[in-house]
């Protein structure tokens, strides 16, 4: 089959000045990736009509599928939908669907009064399928001239996102007839890039051409994703299933997960097989650690809480830490984290705790402890096992990475690894 191939226009004087970051093409390139479609150009220009028309005919040019966000809101400045029925040819009609929709979303959702400007996003071009948009006011609409495909959608990610995998997606699988693009993934941890693309260099050479393997590095995890890229072959299933076994016999001594799962959901599941429960005592991460896993939902089953102690007096009121340990070591120490987890066990009556305390920067750092040392302490009644790590990132990085090491320490703390 041939190769589809896409291209994305962003639209948005916001978008020009970076005042808002273009999130909306990254998200789309990903989706269409997945689904087999290639992305070639992906190009943000102003709500300025003859800058759309000039990258609509661009485009149009080399691929496909052009897909368009933006534009589409009731103010004034946002001009993508009567120039996109003047470049079709159309004229502008009510579609019953969508203000019936409008309406409702006023009434009995948002429960406010409606205008006139908001019924007036119910107008689409007669000459394009509109996609309702469950999730606000502007619809999508889709619109087909000379074999070429061209979709618009409006700015606001969570309703592109929306109108995406409900209509868009669907509508092209079944368009172009793309088989799934299937894959598997393993996630290691505690080795770089290049050393896993060592380890693995025999298998990676053997693999089949159309079997792709992505090295997906995140904050010291490495994911290692294996995909089949689009033959209709019916034995992919199985082949990718084979290969997806070899690579993890290859990365056994490194391997966290044989799936495509972030830490804290390998956290919060390992938990919940054990029955066993968590907890937080957080310095330097100001309670990013209780954030992510939070986010997670059904984390309530295993996680507690988390005390946050940023200051000195915190870590002594609130976990007991002693005065004498903080004189004596600093509060970024492996002595403390120790007394922060004891703290928080005995607090917040759970299985396991990490605490964690570090500079993360810019300033705060020393000779002896620069910008990036970070304790971290992981425990249970039992034992506490701490360990210092060396960041090298800017703060608000460094936060990430801590969280991530925090809760790669506890894993490897609560399998009996460290
Ligand atoms: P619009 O459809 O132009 O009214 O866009 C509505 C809102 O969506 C804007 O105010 C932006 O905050 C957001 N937005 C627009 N384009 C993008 C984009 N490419 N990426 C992320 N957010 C966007
Ligand atoms: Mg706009």
């Amino acid at each position: 089959m041939n190769q589809i191939n896409a291209a994305i226009i962003t639209i948005g004087d916001e978008l020009l000045i970076g005042q808002t970051i273009d999130t909306n093409s990254a998200w789309i390139a990903q989706a269409l990736n997945q689904t087999g479609i290639s992305v070639k150009r992906r190009v943000a220009v102003g709500d300025q009509k003859a800058a759309i028309i000039q990258a609509l005919d661009e485009e149009r040019r080399n691929a496909d599928v052009i897909l368009l966000t933006g534009g589409l809101g009731p103010t004034a400045d946002d001009i993508t939908k009567p120039l996109l029925c003047e470049y079709f040819g159309g004229k502008m009609v009510v579609n019953e669907a969508k203000r019936a929709h409008i309406i409702h979303l006023f009434s009995e959702v948002l429960k406010r009064p409606i205008i006139e400007r908001n019924l007036k996003q119910a107008e689409v071009p007669d000459v394009c399928t509109v996609l309702l948009n469950e999730r606000g006011t502007a619809p999508g609409m889709w619109f087909e001239q000379d074999g070429k495909i061209f979709v618009s959608m409006p700015g606001v990610p969570f309703e592109m996102m929306g109108i995406m995998n409900e209509d868009v997606l669907p509508r092209l699988r079944e368009k172009f007839a793309l088989p799934p693009v299937l894959h598997r993934s393993i996630v290691t941890a505690g080795i770089g890039e290049s050393f896993l693309a060592e380890k693995i260099a025999g298998f990676e050479a053997e693999l089949p051409p159309h079997i792709k393997l992505a090295y997906l590095p995140n904050f010291g995890m490495v994911k290692l994703r294996l995909s089949t890229t689009g033959s209709a072959d019916t034995n992919a299933e199985q082949e990718l299933e084979a290969l997806h076994g070899q690579l993890q016999e290859a990365v056994n001594d490194v391997m966290v997960v044989a799936e495509d799962l972030t830490i804290q959901q390998y956290i919060t599941r390992l938990l919940n097989e054990k029955g066993a429960t968590m907890s937080t005592a957080e310095s330097c991460t100001g309670g990013y650690i209780a954030h992510i896993i939070t986010s997670l939902p059904g984390s309530s089953q295993v996680y507690k809480g988390s005390v946050v102690t940023y200051a000195n007096e915190a870590k002594m009121n609130v976990l007991g830490v002693k005065q004498e340990t903080l004189k004596a070591f600093g509060a970024v120490s492996e002595p403390t984290v120790q007394e922060m987890a004891k703290g928080a066990l005995h607090l917040l009556q759970t299985t396991y705790t990490v605490a964690v305390s570090g500079i993360m920067g810019p300033d705060g750092g020393s000779p002896e402890k620069p910008v990036g040392t970070v304790s971290i302490a992981t425990g249970s009644a039992e034992r506490i096992y701490t360990q210092t790590y060396h960041l090298r990132y800017a703060r608000e990085r460094n936060i990430e990475q801590t969280a991530v090491l925090a809760l790669n320490q506890l894993r490897r703390f609560i399998l009996g690894l460290v």
